[in-house]
């Protein structure tokens, strides 16, 4: 028995630090938890959840046209923001709750506010001093706000989940997950889309031929994307806002919403009071571990970490409590093929290296690709096509890259994850067979490399 009042403080209530918690409190550990704004953080309440929920919504818009070529005659039926939002809302309430049960249920102490450090053993939680012998900080992030003149007429993805009116156009700035999921939102729900990136194309880092074929399809779909090109300001004409980019273009528009990632969420914890070191990005610095300079505070997900995922906070939150209350010292996260889908429209999803990033590390590879008229669209007519590539490693035949545009990417790249992850070799995916008809079944047909 500890002479603090937990065994394990958990400041912030969102994937990270509710599954860290959970688990502890499981291995037999006294845990508390605070979280001074919506349980589920920012997955539940303004990311994950509430995204794809819009998204689902957004992908009737051309399923309705879609349809036709099947039989059905009916026109593209109107569209109301305003159900879409309180239905949406109505679905966060009810997991927030969901949240807190399975909190309490468990039997983790839960102070609803914020918390900060007062020293590196005690916090400040509304109002009461609370000891604790290990700590972690499971803050998360928060949606960066531009500078350009003009940026207060600007709204942030925090804010574009609970817009009052839906626009009738927009203009997104940003070339990043959460600017290419929403001009697929938008423009699925019927607001014309002009998306501004200042690189050569957006979703840089990925593999090189996904974000051209992305652009593509997006460029059919009637949206606006002008790459080379920022915001330089932003003004209000009653209820229009004029953007000015760096290219002299003046674009009218009833919504600026900029998407230029995400920074840590420190202010207020006090960081300072315990001592703990910041990244030159600001975000708490940690070690294999999870540890900070502070041997017994710890931090994990957006707070500290390069992966802003939900799934990879979740894991490491796991991690963390098994290894600290369950002496389970050898667990840890594999970072080698972190899964991740955008949900854009055609959706997108990577594994593992990049054809880029496999030459850079000198590997010898070889690389199949596929691009073909997804199964759907032939009697729909819409000209939209899906793109598939695999990365081999020569010296041992696995598959260490996997990118796909297209219809289903999110699902059907899971279950690439899980054989990548057991060292799955090309003659392993060549021997499985295929489902047919589908467009999954061509990840175990190619047979012809394209180069070496
Ligand atoms: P990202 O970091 O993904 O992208 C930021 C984008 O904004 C980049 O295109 C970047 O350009 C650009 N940018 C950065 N600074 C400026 C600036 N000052 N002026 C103009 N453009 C700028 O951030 P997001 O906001 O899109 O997403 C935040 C995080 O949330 C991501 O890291 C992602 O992991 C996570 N997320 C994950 C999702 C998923 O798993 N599906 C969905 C949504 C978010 P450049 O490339 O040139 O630096």
């Amino acid at each position: 028995m500890s002479n603090y009042d937990f065994d394990y403080f958990v400041i912030g209530g969102g994937s990270g630090g509710v599954r860290s918690a959970r688990i502890a409190v499981g291995h037999g550990a006294k845990v508390a938890i605070a979280e001074g704004k919506d349980y589920g953080g920012t997955c539940v309440n303004v990311g994950c959840v509430p995204k794809k929920l819009f998204a689902y919504a957004s992908d009737f818009g051309p399923a309705f046209e879609d349809a036709r070529g099947y039989g059905w005659s009916a026109t593209r039926p109107a569209f109301d923001w305003n159900i879409l939002l309180k239905n949406k809302n109505e679905e966060i309430k009810r997991l927030n709750s969901a949240y807190k049960t399975l909190l309490d249920n468990a039997g983790v102490k839960r102070f609803d506010d914020y918390a900060s450090f007062i020293n590196t053993h005690t916090l400040e939680v509304g109002g009461e001093q609370i000891t604790a012998e290990h700590i972690l900080i499971a803050t998360g992030g928060t949606p960066r706000r531009p500078t350009f003149k003009g940026a207060e007429h600007v709204i942030v993805s925090d804010e574009a989940f609970y817009l009052k009116d839906f626009p009738k156009s927009v203009v997104l700035q940003g070339g990043g997950y959460v600017a290419v999921e929403f001009a697929h939102i938008f423009h699925g729900l019927g607001a014309h889309v002009t998306l501004l990136y200042r690189g050569p194309m957006f979703l840089r880092g990925f593999d090189e031929d996904m974000p051209p074929f992305l652009a593509e399809e997006m460029k059919k779909q009637g949206i606006d994307l002008h790459f080379e090109t920022d915001i330089e300001s932003v003004s209000k004409n009653d209820d229009q806002f004029i953007v000015n980019t760096t290219t002299g273009r003046k674009i009218e528009t009833g919504l600026v919403f900029s998407a230029i990632g995400r920074d840590p969420n420190i202010d207020g914890l006090n960081v300072k009071a315990a001592g703990i070191a910041l990244t030159e990005t600001g975000q708490i610095k940690i070690n294999e571990d999870y540890q900070t300079n502070i041997p017994h505070i710890y931090a994990v997900g957006d707070v500290a970490n390069q992966y802003h995922l939900t799934p990879v906070a979740l894991a490491e939150g796991h991690v963390l409590a098994d290894r600290l209350f369950n002496k389970q010292k050898d667990r840890s996260v594999d970072y080698r093929y972190v899964p991740t889908a955008i949900f854009s429209g055609p959706p997108c999803g990577t594994v593992g290296l990049s054809e880029q990033d496999a030459r850079a590390k000198g590997l010898e590879i070889e690389i199949y690709k596929t691009d073909f008229k997804p199964m759907i669209h032939t009697l729909s007519g819409r000209d939209e096509r899906t793109f598939m590539k695999l990365i081999i490693n020569k010296a041992d035949n696995k598959v260490i890259g996997c990118h796909m545009v297209g219809r289903d990417v999110p699902e059907m790249l899971q279950g690439i994850a899980v054989a990548m992850n057991a060292g799955a070799t090309k003659a392993d995916f060549d021997r499985t067979i295929g489902i047919h008809p589908t467009s999954a079944e061509e990840f175990v047909t190619m047979r012809t490399p394209v180069s070496n």
